[in-house]
């Protein structure tokens, strides 16, 4: 293969167009087409990382094996793409300046007045060119997040616009990923709002090869010829991007019917093998196919949003898939679950997870979950937090701890069962200074988890501060718990199981930052699958149990 090619995906009108998913689907149809990619987000806040945001700001913090907390879409590249993914991959204003203030402290600009141009655009610019070199790829895929027209973004795509000069028109492509609203007065679909954002664009400098217009009715041929005229795109590169409601991983899907991928490849001169998308094909075949329904209770504080889980929602879909189920994700906030009891929530629901989380709100609500899924067989998947709250229920209402908790909680519990390490006792700098990134941790081979995963070792993603107290494990594991995942030289639980019960997993890693629509993670898998016995068992509730059969 020849020198690197770059795409660079741009938003118009408005935010929330899933620009990401956009990206990460332009890189599954590439690896479709036999070459490798690679993907890079650019965030115009200046956080340093979105690891300090709050989950109502920003969503989900979606952490790398090497341990950077990054967006969210940086989630959608890895389930779209066989790429695994660094701190060098999610890029913010705030690193970018950070890099830039550094240097110059140190003197690095010779007494040079340090600019937005040149100093900040060539920052972001040795960025792309510093993950093009380590990644090897075909194609680099960056996407520069929020709205063009927006203050902060303006830097990131002066940026691009001189990378684009230097790298030669052909080595580089711009895709304006736009909306193209209905309105319903007029019932028309307007391309005024997307004239307008080209508009913006051409100003900077940059003039989109490729519109991929989001709209929720189809765009017909004519409307494309007025966006291609008014916009300066050829008629073949204005594509509908229709919303898709089945499920997200047949964007790629949609993308090739209208032939975004031929007109990538023509317009960077790339050369590939003919597209093969058929394991995405199956895959979507098998979700809108289901042959049953689970109903899965995820609880946690942020309910109403619709990014704070979003990993996990993915992973128990994936899980689902794997069954040929559909999972029907039913959100419960833990503080409705404090006010009113577990029994309002829990008609028909066939397995509990209880996803990460900090700080004491919502916390009796999942400690009530977990002993009412402890109790009544259901099937419980505790990550993180939810692992924590698993420890405390077990502490408290098995082995006679009381007011046992996290010192995260209640520093004064009698019972600290999940406690600070002794190097995290004076770590007052919030950002990127808890146990970040991929670990290793060794099996049980008889346990559920030794069991799923098939192998006597794995590594996982973490992000958290507290963990399992060592001086509680002996009089834990007399009370019955199973602790049958260890850091491999012992010395830190990663793994709690409750035995003589269908499916009781705890895991102080996050396992849905590792699972993927073509591989789904062995712990989901097994979650849902057991889900779908419970449902089973609930169809036909004379039916034995597993454990009393
Ligand atoms: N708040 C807990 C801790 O810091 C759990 C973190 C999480 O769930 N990601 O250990």
């Amino acid at each position: 293969m020849g020198r690197i090619k770059y795409i660079f995906v741009t938003g118009g009108v408005c935010s929330s167009l899933g620009k990401g998913v956009a990206a990460a689907s332009i890189g599954s149809l590439l690896e479709g087409q036999g070459l490798s990619v690679s993907l890079q987000k650019f965030d115009p806040y200046i956080n340093v990382d979105p690891g300090t945001m709050s989950p109502y700001q920003h969503g989900e913090v979606y952490v790398t094996d090497d341990g950077a907390e990054t967006d969210l879409d940086l989630g959608y590249y890895e389930r779209f793409t066989s790429t695994v993914l660094t701190r060098q991959n999610s890029v913010s204003t705030g690193q970018v300046y950070e890099a830039v203030i550094r240097r110059e402290r140190r003197g690095g600009y010779l007494g040079k007045t340090v600019q937005v141009i040149p100093h900040i655009t060539d920052e972001i610019k040795s960025r792309i060119r510093l993950l093009a070199e380590s990644s090897g790829a075909d194609v680099q895929i960056c996407e520069i997040g929020g709205t063009v027209g927006d203050i902060e973004s303006i830097p990131f795509l002066e940026a691009i616009r001189q990378f684009a000069h230097e790298e030669g028109r052909r080595n580089v492509l711009f895709i304006h990923v736009t909306l193209i609203p209905h309105v319903k007065a007029a019932d028309e679909l307007k391309t005024k709002p997307t004239q307008h954002s080209v508009m913006k664009l051409r100003e900077i400098g940059i003039q989109p090869d490729i519109l991929l217009c989001r709209s929720d009715r189809p765009i017909s041929d004519e409307m494309k010829a007025k966006l291609a005229l008014f916009c300066n795109v050829q008629k073949e590169a204005v594509l509908s991007a229709l919303d898709i409601t089945s499920t997200i991983y047949e964007i790629p899907l949609s993308y090739s019917r209208e032939g975004l991928n031929q007109v990538v490849m023509e317009y960077l001169g790339l050369e590939g093998s003919p597209l093969d998308m058929s394991a995405w094909d199956d895959l979507v075949e098998r979700i809108k196919n289901p042959v049953g329904l689970v109903r899965i209770a995820v609880v946690g504080k942020y309910a109403e949003l619709q990014d704070a889980y979003r990993s996990i929602y993915e992973a128990l879909l994936h899980g689902g898939a794997a069954h040929q189920h559909k999972v029907e994700i039913i959100k419960v906030n833990a503080e409705d679950v404090e006010a009113h009891g577990v029994e309002d929530y829990m008609t028909g629901i066939h397995g509990i997870l209880i996803p990460g989380g900090f700080g004491t709100r919502g916390i009796e609500g999942k400690i009530e979950m977990v002993r009412f899924a402890r109790t009544r067989n259901l099937p419980f998947f505790g990550i993180c937090l939810g692992m924590q709250c698993a420890t405390v229920e077990y502490a408290r209402n098995m082995a006679g701890m009381d007011n046992a908790n996290s010192t995260e909680i209640n520093p004064d519990t009698p019972y600290p069962v999940i406690s600070l390490l002794e190097e995290q006792h004076g770590v007052v700098e919030k950002g990127g200074t808890m146990r970040l990134g991929a670990y290793r941790c060794r099996l049980e081979a008889d346990s559920l988890a030794g069991r799923g995963y098939g192998v006597p070792e794995i590594s996982e993603r973490h992000r958290h501060r507290y963990e399992f107290n060592n001086n509680y494990r002996n009089a834990l594991a007399d009370a019955g718990l199973r602790l049958p995942g260890t850091s491999p030289d012992g010395s830190l639980v990663e793994i709690i199981e409750v035995p003589n019960h269908p499916w009781f997993v705890g895991v102080q890693f996050h396992p849905e930052f590792t699972s993927r629509p073509l591989k789904p993670h062995p712990l989901f898998r097994d979650f849902i699958g057991a889900a779908v016995q419970e449902a089973e068992r609930q169809r036909h509730p004379i039916m034995a149990s597993p454990l009393e059969q």
